[in-house]
């Protein structure tokens, strides 16, 4: 069988999404897989919701990964299964000081066939977003692109005598040095030169001096890598041409409700907020007594042979007390079970009550109390609503670890009142966290509103309910979805990492 393995290698510009070429995404849609790097804009991804996506990059998100684990991985995926189509999707123009070449030269050995989609390179887009031209008549007719990164070897200046404009990347830490090597290799101190932090971006910024001001300037502003250095007469040509007027806030003016099924949402909205939104919370559902409070209450009353209590939820927390007070109990009567909370807000809620969680999981979540719970005579009982999902109870089973599931209150749809209404429909945008939230805003308030959603299975849920306008959040993160809140009302709002 003939392998279908290939990779293309893409250059993603220098972070507005906007500088992507056509056939980069092209590249992108027709995608199996796509690894990507830190300066390759997230928002690539909503290009690419069929692949399989890898972040690979050596900052942000994941664990440190060296270079040749990159190409072992991305040979690797290639292969897999008859062979893959594979993006590999770097920052700025791929053959720039990317590491491109080599990871072409490890498929090339791997004997995949591969093609390389060029990018445009932060070295002449970033200063082109300070409103500095390259090159300019009677100014400037040479540039050179230089990396100031000790790692790769510092360039010889003296050698670089007769290029008019200078570029630099890989330069911020070490600005200081390259620029007194400059002055020392002959360049007037007077020269203008210029430091672009993540140009095009919403969150660029520049800095403006001279040889021998520009790192003081730096340092005083403090701007970090990833930026551009410019060193030439051409910098001056900003003072005409300065165009670029990053938008203020992605949010500014817009309306975002914040819907709210389970637990509190305010770290969401609090993120919005500071985005520049009016934010709305919108409560989906509310908590109802249980179907059966008597039998409730009975049960709670002989705890005898239960090991653990699992509270999976800060209203679980709430509705055990309910029960208890009107059993005539109180918190002395669960002085012989262990009990459990599924994450840090749950145990919160415990501590409110004065009792101290005996087991909280490493990371929050039903399937990692599931795996993780100590194991001690007795089975779990767990206390949550008639809408609990199997995950712990199918955990459980999995270790052999009895359980039985107590019905403690019930979750029920809002009802919304007319003012809730007519700011839903007002809203730029809805965020949605989880497919029950898809479904409830679907029944309460139609599918016609734009929302966006927290990962791709929220984003299945919501189309199934019937939403239509649908943009998927980069990473299932609070900070993910606002980014996908600032996509969906403006998608050229441009993603910072
Ligand atoms: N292949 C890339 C460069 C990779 S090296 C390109 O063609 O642009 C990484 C360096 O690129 C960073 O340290 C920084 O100097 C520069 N860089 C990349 N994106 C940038 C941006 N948006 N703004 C400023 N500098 C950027």
């Amino acid at each position: 069988m003939i392998s279908r393995a290939f990779v293309t290698l893409v250059g993603a510009g220098p972070g507005d999404p906007e500088l992507l070429t056509l056939r980069g995404l092209r590249a992108l849609q027709e995608a199996e897989v796509v690894l990507f790097d830190y300066l390759a804009n997230p928002a690539f991804l909503q290009h690419c919701p069929q692949a399989e996506t890898i972040y690979v990059g050596k900052k942000g998100y994941s664990e440190y990964i060296k270079q040749p684990q990159i190409n072992e991985l991305m040979v690797q995926k290639a292969q897999e299964g008859g062979g893959r189509r594979v993006v590999r999707l770097k920052g700025g123009d791929p053959f720039v000081f990317g590491r491109g070449g080599e990871e072409l030269a490890a498929c090339a050995e791997a004997g995949i066939p591969f093609e390389v989609v060029s990018g445009v390179t932060s070295a002449i887009a970033a200063p082109a977003y300070a409103g500095i031209p390259l090159t300019y008549r009677g100014l400037a007719r040479s540039f050179a692109v230089l990396t100031g990164s000790t790692q790769e070897g510092r360039a010889h200046f003296e050698s670089l005598a007769s290029v008019d404009t200078l570029v630099l990347l890989m330069s911020v830490t070490h600005l200081r040095e390259i620029t007194g090597d400059l002055i020392a290799a002959g360049r007037s101190p007077d020269l203008p030169a210029a430091v672009i932090e993540w140009g095009s971006l919403p969150r660029q910024r520049v800095a403006v001096g001279t040889l021998s001001s520009i790192a003081a300037e730096v340092e005083a502003q403090g701007l970090q890598a990833p930026a551009v250095t410019v060193v030439g007469e051409v910098v001056g040509l900003r003072e005409k041409l300065d165009w670029f007027v990053p938008p203020a806030e992605p949010l500014a003016g817009k309306v975002v409700a914040v819907t709210r099924t389970r637990d509190h949402a305010s770290g969401l909205s609090a993120l919005l907020r500071r985005q520049g939104a009016s934010v709305i919370e919108v409560p989906l559902i509310r908590f109802a007594p249980p179907s059966d409070p008597s039998g409730v209450q009975a049960r709670l009353q002989g705890l005898n042979g239960t090991g653990w209590l699992a509270l999976t939820s800060g209203q679980a927390v709430t509705a055990l007390f309910e029960r208890l007070q009107s059993a005539g109990l109180d918190a002395r009567h669960l002085s012989g079970v262990k009990i459990a909370a599924v994450g840090p807000s749950t145990a919160q809620s415990l501590l409110a009550h004065g009792l101290r969680a005996d087991f909280v999981p490493s990371k929050a979540g039903a399937r990692y109390l599931a795996a993780e719970l100590p194991h001690t005579a007795g089975k779990v009982l767990h206390l949550t609503s008639q809408q609990a999902e199997d995950e712990l109870q199918a955990g459980l089973a999995a270790r052999g670890v009895g359980y039985e599931r107590l019905e403690v209150y019930r979750t029920e749809s809002a009802d919304l009142s007319p003012l809730q209404r007519q700011q839903l429909a007002s809203a730029d945008v809805v965020t949605l966290a989880s497919g029950s939230a898809a479904r409830h805003l679907a029944t309460l308030a139609g599918t016609a509103l734009r929302v966006a959603v927290m990962g791709p299975q929220t984003a299945d849920a919501a189309r199934r309910a019937g939403f239509e306008q649908i943009t998927l959040a980069p990473e299932a993160t609070l900070e993910g979805l606002a980014q996908a809140a600032a996509w969906a009302v403006n998608p050229s709002n441009r993603l910072t990492v």
